[in-house]
């Protein structure tokens, strides 16, 4: 492709919605264009590296025998009511009515399509297993999108569903599906963990996340270093620490104005750890109505964890939010700021499993400006749910092993579930055994975010002047960039090199615009294309320079070098 003639711009100044990495250089290198918020378009370059992903994607899935298929990305309200997850998937769910007022919604993801046509077809034991794949957009009206391809309303993922006999054949396909994804995220050259995850929404029994490193990501990994434990932070199980000391009496004090855990352990002398902290709520029904005001209690250095509580309290996330602190001291007798266990009625009490083993705790006294002193559980209150809502921390012990745990950032470019029979079961998605009997067919779904696997791609893989990709992924693998065009020795060398590496099956650009050389490096180098040829002073005596995108040093060769260089470190590299 000649640079003369391609639709692209690349940008000198840093747009001002963009505040990470990779979402400023992809605009910056014109590789995608904001259409409104959260929603995006992919210009020449940007779309090649979009589809050499998929390409990559369906090179492995094909490997493990899951066959592409492409549903409507329109699904109809009935399936997802049959799931009974039209409710469930709450307002990050893109819906529409046609002009008979029927309802659908824009396909967030693709479990109920999937089931339904498979329920439909497969009839017999035979028929299994069978895995099915799609590359397809998808749309979530997302709360907060940000940070451009990586947390859009409107995206790529590439979705699968494998449908087994038994348990042990889901354990076969999950890991045969965990495999390819290793393969996947390597050949993209990402440094990824792969970490036990929080079901969510999608249901099922076990999850993994595959977790590119970076800073910017929005997923949190705890992992240990002596053991095997890595878990997304709202996964990981924590340990409760336990106290033995002889529980004495209540007693009431006076501690005026302390409405923080820093406040009052400051104001009575004590560790935050000897307190504990109340988190109020409101849920919500299916109608949107009110369903229950909720109390969470965990240790008062402790963050809750909201995944564990809503999973506690087997409602979806949309369903809960921070209550309304007035209107909820009317009804249960909660005090802002000095809210605690005793002496709250009318709401659920949820109580970190940690709080049971501790002993002498000071907790606010529901009257204002009091807490009380030495409250035990058991003896004082009661928990109408008891159970670990507690957020791991970096130097928490290994719930595995002991070892204080570190914890990482990174961006979740997959996911794999073992669903289990829960959408077989809803949806009635059975299969006939040897014995002509009637078996729940038993499923398990693979995600990949194609355009947030871009994005990581390029948070991990930048300088100070632009994008460095990968030649798996390069919109091209090799640019050769013309230093004075008028000249004609310079353009008959550039051209001589172009054609041979285009013969060579390289994809090549060439810099044949009528530009300063300076503007063409700089451009070259926000592009990010792997190697440049550069053809300047020195065309007549037939040498070029040679420059790696990621190296600094700049080599001098012949042109047939340069050419046979170029052919090898593509082969080489392109994976
Ligand atoms: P997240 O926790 O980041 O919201 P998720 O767990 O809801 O993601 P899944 O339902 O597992 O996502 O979707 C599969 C994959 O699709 C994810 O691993 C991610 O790579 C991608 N993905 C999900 N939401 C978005 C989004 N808003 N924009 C871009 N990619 C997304
Ligand atoms: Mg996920």
């Amino acid at each position: 492709m000649r640079l003369s003639k391609m639709y692209f711009r690349t940008l000198r100044e840093v747009p001002n919605e963009a505040e990470i990495p990779s979402h400023i250089w992809l605009l910056r290198a014109g590789m995608i264009r904001k259409l409104v918020s959260g929603v995006y378009g992919f210009m020449p370059l940007g779309f090649r590296s979009v589809r050499k992903i998929e390409e990559i994607v369906r090179q492995e899935m094909d490997k493990k025998g899951s066959q592409e298929i492409h549903m409507s990305a329109i699904q109809p309200a009935e399936l997802w009511k049959e799931s009974g997850r039209w409710f469930a998937y709450g307002p990050e769910m893109w819906r529409l009515k046609d002009r008979n007022e029927r309802e659908f919604c824009l396909g967030p993801t693709h479990e109920e399509i999937f089931t339904d046509i498979v329920r439909s077809e497969v009839s017999s034991y035979r028929q299994l297993p069978l895995n099915l794949y799609q590359i397809q957009t998808k749309y979530r009206d997302e709360a907060r999108p940000r940070f451009g391809l990586m947390r859009s309303r409107e995206f790529v993922m590439k979705d699968a569903y494998s449908f087994d006999r038994d348990r042990e054949g889901l354990d076969k396909s999950y890991n045969v599906m965990y495999d390819a994804y290793e393969k996947i995220f390597t050949r993209c050259d990402l440094k990824f963990r792969a970490v036990e995850a929080d079901t969510g929404a999608i249901g099922g029994n076990a999850s993994h996340e595959f977790t590119a490193l970076s800073e910017v990501g929005e997923s949190e990994v705890a992992y240990c270093e002596k053991c095997e434990l890595a878990a997304t932070t709202e996964r990981a199980a924590c340990v409760d620490s336990i106290c033995h000391e002889e529980e004495l009496p209540l007693e009431i004090v006076l501690t005026p104005g302390t409405k923080t855990i820093a406040d009052v352990s400051e104001y009575l002398n004590l560790r935050e750890e000897q307190t504990i902290k109340a988190l109020l709520f409101v849920t919500y029904d299916e109608k949107g109505e009110f369903a229950e005001y909720v109390a969470a209690f965990v240790r008062g250095d402790r963050e809750l964890n909201m995944t564990k509580l809503v999973n506690a309290l087997s409602i979806p996330e949309h369903a809960i939010e921070f209550a309304d602190e007035v209107s909820m001291s009317a009804k249960t007798g909660c005090v802002g700021g000095f809210t605690g266990p005793i002496g709250l009625h009318d709401c659920k009490i949820v109580v970190d499993s940690e709080l049971t083993k501790l002993k002498n705790l000071c907790a606010g006294a529901c009257k204002v400006d009091h807490h009380i002193l030495n409250v035990n559980y058991g003896r004082d209150y009661k928990g109408d749910i008891v159970t670990d809502i507690k957020l791991i921390k970096a130097g928490d012990p290994c719930p595995v092993c002991g070892t204080p745990v570190k914890i990482a950032r990174g961006i979740e470019v997959g996911q794999v579930f073992k669903l289990g029979t829960k959408y077989s079961e809803s949806m009635g998605a059975y299969y006939k055994d040897e014995n002509m009997e009637d078996q729940l067919i038993v499923m398990g779904c693979y995600g990949i975010g194609i355009t947030r696997t871009l994005a990581a791609i390029v948070e991990q893989h930048h300088d100070e002047n632009g994008i460095i990709w990968p030649m798996s992924v390069a919109p091209y693998h090799v640019i050769v960039t013309v230093v004075k065009t008028s000249d004609e020795e310079q353009m008959k060398v550039a051209e001589k090199i172009y054609n041979e590496l285009i013969d060579a099956g390289v994809e090549a650009l060439i810099d044949d615009r009528d530009e300063r050389a300076g503007v063409k490096f700089k451009d070259a180098d926000i592009l990010g294309i792997p190697l440049r040829i550069t053809v300047g002073k020195k065309a007549s005596e037939g040498i070029v320079e040679y420059k790696m995108r990621r190296d600094t040093e700049k080599i001098e060769m012949s042109v047939n070098e340069a050419i046979e260089n170029a052919i090898n470190v593509v082969k080489a590299e392109i994976n």
